[in-house]
């Protein structure tokens, strides 16, 4: 029978737990976090019986922190007609706590408060919405007075280190109090509904499976670009830079969708463990040869949609040897992917803010309309997969231009765009995450040998790297012009995305 879309459910019934966000007043929790629980409260997901607590340093009162989670909430309110009714019944599940987990102050009342309101054995979900130096800190803190259940969860997001060293020593820091199946490490773009259905692509249709290897794939690319700058994130940025902030976590994990081996399940353990083998057949990057395989770049001043922008410096108020910009060459070595060049880059301040990944295959052994046809039929067959904005698969096919004029050929596209066959808002992808941690699903978390595998292959390349004084482009460019280099000895080069106007 013919399944439509829209006749399958939007969001399947959660079992109602307890989150306790730590550091829940700060940017983190309310551009992305409580936002989130409330459209999932919209969708009928998050229901009364949940509870949400703010624990920081400072709190305020609760009518102080409605008024600064609003503005973030506004698109939600105005999405149905009872919003405004929503969002007051919404904010009667959030309860605000003081808690300083540098001093400890303040974690027998967040104990209390637990013990008072939450007579179950539901799960207690603590989210680490603060620094990463304060983990370790946070975790003995919920130990020491008794919240480390078997059924409490904790969440953490990045930066997961600066380096393999200040990684192990997080991770070690956590596990020492959570087991690792309790622990939820978020790369949002693995929640991202795209991201998701990278995986549905290969592994729920047949007709990619066997052309998904070294024989059919000439090349594949990812572009994750931003049009943004520095946002007032100036301290943290200078000592990332984008190799740390972006290529070490997203893209690697990206990487790892498009190239790892179909999981026997579709579970957790299994879905992670295929990612693993990927970082751990990279092949690693000789120092000598960095400049073939790595372009690193910052902005200098220029235009971004019509507007003019600053240079990097500008911004940072002072010199700066920082990537906002790095193209990397990668190489898997195993079966499937020996010799295919995986290219990937990133960067602030680029035309536009889209990400994609194009996977190019290689070209016709034979052209049988070489001989006299007009005909671009050179070109080779794409998968392009847009994971933001306008989130969607185009398949490039090439076909015969109609008309009698002889045997013209021209690339053509067949169109998958998700807006306009699921005809639904797609959730950010906090939303499903969150819900997945309440489900107590890991498929879409990132486990400690994973994090470690990246940082031990993207080490010793940012340690080159930062030797290197990066190339300045303009803002509102795709980057440096260098980049085009990693291509050397192939026809390919860099495809910027092309965003349709909205
Ligand atoms: P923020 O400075 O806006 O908020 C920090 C929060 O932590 C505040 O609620 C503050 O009161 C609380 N806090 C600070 N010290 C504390 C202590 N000793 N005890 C208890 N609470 C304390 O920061 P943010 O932007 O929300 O980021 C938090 C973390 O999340 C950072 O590590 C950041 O890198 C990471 N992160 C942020 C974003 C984002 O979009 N803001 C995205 C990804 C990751």
């Amino acid at each position: 029978m013919k399944q439509t879309a829209s006749a399958l459910p939007d969001s399947a019934a959660i079992a109602p737990s307890d989150y306790v966000i730590i550091g829940g007043t700060g940017d983190l929790a309310l551009r992305k976090i409580f936002p989130a629980f409330f459209y999932r409260y919209l969708d009928g997901q998050v229901t009364d019986a949940f509870r949400f607590v703010a624990a920081a340093r400072k709190t305020g009162t609760l009518d102080e922190f409605i008024a600064k989670l609003r503005p973030f909430c506004e698109d939600a309110i105005a999405s149905c007609q009872d919003g405004e009714a929503q969002f007051a019944q919404f904010m009667k599940l959030v309860s605000l706590t003081t808690l300083d987990v540098g001093t400890g102050k303040g974690g027998e009342d967040l104990k209390a408060f637990i013990d008072e309101r939450i007579s179950d054995a539901r799960p207690v979900i603590f989210y680490m919405a603060i620094s990463p130096a304060l983990f370790g800190a946070s975790c003995q803190l919920l130990q020491k007075v008794g919240l480390v259940t078997p059924s409490a969860r904790l969440v953490v997001e990045k930066p997961l280190g600066h380096d393999a060293a200040s990684a192990k020593a997080i991770n070690d820091e956590l596990r020492a109090v959570f087991d690792e199946d309790s622990i939820y490490r978020i790369d949002h773009y693995l929640g991202k509904e795209t991201v998701q259905n990278l995986m549905a692509l290969r592994f729920a249709n047949t007709i990619f499976e066997s052309q998904w290897n070294n024989t059919s794939i000439d090349h594949i690319q990812i572009t994750v670009a931003e049009s943004v700058g520095l946002e007032g994130r100036a301290s943290y940025y200078n000592h990332y830079g984008a190799l740390r902030d972006m290529i070490q976590n997203h893209l690697m994990q990206l990487v790892c969708l498009v190239a790892m081996e179909p999981p026997a399940q579709f579970q957790a353990n299994q879905v992670r463990d295929e990612k693993l083998r990927v970082l751990r057949a990279l092949r690693p990057v000789n120092p000598e040869q960095l400049s073939d395989n790595l372009i690193i770049g910052q902005y200098g001043e220029g235009h971004v949609n019509g507007t003019k922008a600053a240079s990097y410096e500008t911004e940072l108020g002072e010199p700066s040897k920082i990537d906002t910009f790095a193209a990397l060459k990668l190489y898997i070595e195993n079966w499937r992917w020996a010799g295919v060049p995986f290219y990937i880059r990133t960067g602030k301040r680029m035309a536009l803010r889209a990400s994609e990944i194009v996977v190019t295959f290689k070209k016709r052994s034979h052209d049988i309309f070489a001989n006299g046809a007009t005909s671009s039929g050179d070109l080779p067959n794409q998968l392009v997969i847009r994971l933001q904005p306008q989130e969607g698969l185009r398949l490039q096919l090439i076909s015969k231009q109609p008309g009698p004029g002889g045997m013209r050929l021209f690339p053509s596209e067949l169109n998958l765009s998700f807006d306009d066959t699921f005809k639904t808002r797609l959730p950010d992808a906090y939303e499903r995450l969150l819900m997945d941690v309440a489900r107590g699903n890991q498929t879409l978390f990132m486990r400690h040998d994973e994090v470690m595998a990246a940082w031990d292959f993207m080490d010793p390349i940012i340690a080159a790297a930062a030797e290197k004084a990066p190339e300045i482009y303009p803002a509102g460019s795709f980057g440096p012009a260098a980049q085009e280099q990693l291509f050397d000895g192939t026809n390919a080069g860099w495809q910027a995305p092309v965003i349709d106007k909205e």
